[in-house]
């Protein structure tokens, strides 16, 4: 059985949601390649090569595939499908856009978000916001399949053995119906929302944009976190809608995760409930964050937040 890996990266690095991809790969088969498409992407591939367990890296480079549109991913992946088994990618906006694209042309089934590989054609996933967790066994010859990265370790770096998988080059597909028009990239100095090791989310209590970036801001920059929010708090337009934390918004599972004016809504902690350590503030003692929170504090975010902010010196 062999496995193609389809890699999540920002254009210069792959990123760790790639790493936990070829875990759940190599939990498949021990041929597991990676297909790295972009322009420019060079950089990327050598870094996926030296993602240990990996055979090779496929490397597909063009204009057409510099910006991840579905219908190219699809017109690259497809030409490569034949010598593989499996087909894996994480469960982020990409990897979701683009599967399903890939399984109905290959006329499979997608498996999508799977959180656990029981064997060559039976997977764990979460479904009804994570409140049940459901094992499917894929009859399809060849598998198609999104991964939730935080359900996986990071496959490490083979560095020390000092070795890599090689670097091959493959044609990368045309969209011709389909053209890539502009995109706004968020800039930001804090950490990735979902590969962040802290996370920061602040709820509705906080009122307005103003409240949410003067008390959620400085606190993350203490604690060198990532911010997240509720989807109360994005709708109501305090926070933005890449913020969202939850079955709508990320799903995040980092060491600490502090949840501010929060209520604890299942979509909500369908996104965080993985998190290591939960802290959450909330002046509700019946709030159902409660439930799953390590550290509770009931009490007013307005004297909680500054209080743990001089605590934190
Ligand atoms: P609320 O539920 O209003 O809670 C606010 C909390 O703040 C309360 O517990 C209150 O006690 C506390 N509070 C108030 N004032 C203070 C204060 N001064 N100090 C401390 N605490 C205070 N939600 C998500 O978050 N993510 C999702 O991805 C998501 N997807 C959804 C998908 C669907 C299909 C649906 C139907 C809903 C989804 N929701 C999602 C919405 C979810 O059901 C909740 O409505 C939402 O999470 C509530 O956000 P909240 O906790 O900020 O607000």
């Amino acid at each position: 059985m062999a496995v193609l890996v389809i890699a999540d990266h920002d254009g210069s690095a792959v990123r760790d949601t790639t790493h936990k991809t070829v875990t759940a790969a190599l939990a498949l088969s021990s041929d597991v390649d990676v297909l790295v498409l972009g322009k420019g992407a060079q950089a990327v591939a050598d870094a996926a090569a030296k993602i240990s367990g990996v055979r090779k890296v496929l490397l597909a480079e063009g204009d057409a595939v510099a910006h991840g549109l579905a219908e190219a991913v699809e017109a690259t992946v497809l030409p490569l499908a034949g010598n593989y088994d499996a087909i894996l990618t994480p469960a982020n906006t990409d990897g979701k856009n683009f599967a399903p694209r890939i399984a109905a042309k290959l006329d499979v089934a997608p498996i999508s978000d799977i959180v656990e590989v029981v064997s060559g054609d039976t997977f764990v996933r979460p479904i009804y916001a994570g409140n049940a967790l459901e094992t499917i066994q894929s009859a399809d010859a060849k598998k198609v399949i999104t991964v939730r990265p935080t359900a996986f370790a990071a496959a490490p770096n083979n560095e020390s053995e000092g070795g890599s998988a090689s670097v091959e080059s493959v044609a990368a597909g045309e969209a011709p119906k389909t053209a890539f028009v502009s995109e706004e990239m968020v800039k930001s100095d804090r950490p990735e929302l979902g590969a962040a090791k802290i996370v920061v989310s602040g709820g509705r209590a906080l009122g307005s944009a103003e409240e949410f970036h003067a008390v959620m801001d400085p606190l993350a920059d203490k604690l060198g976190a990532a911010v997240g929010a509720s989807r109360a708090a994005v709708d109501a337009g305090y926070a933005p809608n890449d913020y969202q934390v939850g079955q709508t918004g990320k799903v995040v599972a980092p060491a600490l995760y502090i949840a501010i004016g929060i209520s604890g809504a299942i979509q909500h902690l369908a996104g965080m409930k993985d998190s290591k350590i939960i802290v959450a503030i909330n002046k509700d003692a019946d709030a159902p964050i409660f439930q799953v929170a390590d550290y509770g504090w009931v009490a007013d975010y307005k004297t909680a937040v500054p209080e743990l902010m001089a605590a934190l010196g």
